[in-house]
């Protein structure tokens, strides 16, 4: 079975990429079961930048095939903030039932409430293999929080085309139209080939 590290520390990442990979018949590791500190800087100035210097660290420091995703969420109305700043946005630790609240807050009586989340999928092997793979989710900012599952901004991320944010989704539905769903079946597409 083929070995694929997943180099994110953020859990809810981690779970829905196992969950699209493993029916796949990957044999997924997470930097847990390297018990890699993973004291990496994302020093790019693109998602995809940042998703290849998380995935190459790994590779190039246990020779094992990677991914990484690098991801974010993009708002019209703040210039397309916060980018690729959304991990750090208000603060990287503060709970994101107040980054969301502050988010609505800013966004009271805005009528243009476009916004996206972003995601990029690198893919790095030890034969020196780099790939990166791209997508977006076209959502609008909701007039409130709903929802309980998946996991950051995604109780205040309305999806259209569902009339319901992302949270209010279980992970098979999110995954189905999410932007980390549809670049890791880029990523699975390209590997297919590759065969
Ligand atoms: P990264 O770990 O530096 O790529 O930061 C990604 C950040 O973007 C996360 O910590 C969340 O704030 C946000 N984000 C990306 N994808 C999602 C998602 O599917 N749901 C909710 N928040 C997300």
């Amino acid at each position: 079975m083929d070995k694929l590290v997943i180099a994110s520390a953020n859990e809810g990442k981690i779970r829905e990429l196992r969950e699209m990979l493993e029916p796949e018949g990957y044999e997924i590791l997470s930097l847990k079961d390297l018990k890699d500190p993973f004291d990496v800087e994302e020093t790019g100035t693109t998602f995809a930048e940042n998703a290849l210097i998380k995935a190459r660290y790994i590779t190039e420091k246990y020779g094992l095939t990677a991914i990484a995703d690098d991801s974010g969420l993009e708002i019209d109305a703040f210039g397309g903030e916060p980018g690729i700043y959304s991990a750090r946005y208000l603060g990287h630790d503060t709970p994101y039932e107040y980054k969301n609240k502050i988010i609505l807050e800013r966004m009271q009586g805005m009528d243009h409430r476009a916004c996206r989340y972003v995601c990029a999928i690198a893919y790095t092997s030890p034969d020196g293999t780099e790939q990166v793979f791209e997508d977006t989710c076209e959502c609008e900012i909701a007039l409130e929080p709903a929802g309980n599952r998946g996991f950051g901004y995604d109780p205040i991320m309305y999806y259209p085309p569902y009339r319901k944010t992302i949270a209010e989704m279980d992970d098979e539905e999110k995954n189905q139209i999410s932007h980390r769903g549809k670049a890791l079946r880029k990523l699975e597409k390209w590997l297919n080939e590759q065969d």
